[in-house]
């Protein structure tokens, strides 16, 4: 997908997947690039509640696949109070223990993020689009 086809398409939708989310208090910044392994990346800042999100709009075919991308970051930014959690965590180990725990915590991480997107994917049979336009529908019926 082209770098303005996927703006088009986050701009579109980011707002409604940040309110279902919750995510209101968050800075979120969006760019685009080209990566050769990884449809994304998230840097968090979860003391500030800044997130940067890169996305890889080369690798993604469909619009579903690239909503597929986005609400995963975003999913990682709804649980990242485990990130000042973990940096603490660093702060009392040597660099060999904090390498071993990163790779526990991200794995731990990445799970979490996999089993929410399968609740709302499976359990719940929301698509994407569905889930911002159910939110679109609550956040109307709450502030009316
Ligand atoms: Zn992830």
């Amino acid at each position: 997908m082209d770098e303005s086809k996927a703006r088009k398409l986050v701009n579109k939708y980011i707002k409604g997947i940040r309110n279902g989310l919750q995510l209101w208090q968050w800075e979120i910044n969006i760019t685009y690039m080209h990566q050769e392994d990884a449809l994304a990346e998230l840097k968090i800042d979860a003391e500030y509640k800044k997130a940067n999100i890169r996305i890889n709009h080369d690798d993604h075919e469909t619009e579903a696949d690239l909503l597929r991308t986005l609400f995963h970051e975003l999913l990682h930014i709804m649980h990242a109070d485990f990130e000042l959690y973990r940096d603490q965590v660093w702060e009392t180990v040597s660099k060999r223990q904090a390498e071993v725990l990163d790779k526990s915590y991200t794995y731990a991480c990445e799970k979490t993020v996999g089993r929410l997107l399968a609740i709302f994917e499976h359990g719940l049979g929301y698509d994407i689009k569905q889930f911002v336009k159910r939110t679109n529908y609550v956040n109307d019926k709450r502030l009316s």
